[in-house]
């Protein structure tokens, strides 16, 4: 088998990316995935997205510094910030510089999974106490999401879906239909 590189899994066993080798050549990754994965959120705003947000954080870290703006990101740059892009921009106020949280998810995430937008979120959301992806880091990503590794893992698996060529990732196709 080519060892063509999988750019989203780098940090992954040999062993995990031969299996995800597999689905790609025997063209069973989209259904594995979609098998999984059957349902799209609802969460289609930016008000949506900061009130969903704002929940998470409410329920898991209530002591974690505010979010100023959430916000879906048509221009975010997936292959470098594959996980959404956590800012805190300094901005002089007055005579006082406050520090302003942002969160954003890249627009890819409007079309995913429930669990995708979740585990995006649970991300950011993390970094607010961790800016580095350490051990607490995942401990709290842990604490938000029993599960986070694995779902960051198949989160992964999508990104990597949805750039093989003939996949028609959910972003490019209408909305379901959601009339009674
Ligand atoms: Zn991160």
């Amino acid at each position: 088998m080519t060892e063509s590189p999988l750019r989203y899994l780098q940090g992954y066993a040999p062993a995990l990316q031969d299996q995800v080798r597999q689905l790609i050549a025997s063209d069973r990754l989209g259904d594995h995935l979609a098998t999984r994965y059957p349902s799209r959120h609802a969460v289609q705003s930016d008000k949506a997205l900061y009130a969903y947000t704002m929940e998470l954080k409410q329920q898991h870290l209530k002591n974690a510094p505010g979010i100023d703006k959430v916000l879906y990101d048509s221009k975010l740059d997936v292959v470098q910030r594959a996980l959404g892009l956590h800012t805190a921009i300094s901005r002089v106020q007055g005579s006082r510089l406050k520090a302003k949280k942002e969160i954003r998810v890249a627009a890819l995430f409007k079309a995913a999974a429930p669990e995708f937008l979740q585990m995006i979120v649970v991300h950011e959301l993390a970094h607010l106490k961790e800016l580095d992806h350490n051990k607490a880091f995942y401990q709290l990503c842990q604490h938000m999401l029993p599960d986070y590794h694995q779902r960051e893992f198949d989160l992964r698996m999508y990104l990597t879906w949805r750039e093989l060529p003939g996949s028609n990732p959910p972003e490019n196709r209408e909305p379901p239909d959601r009339s009674p």
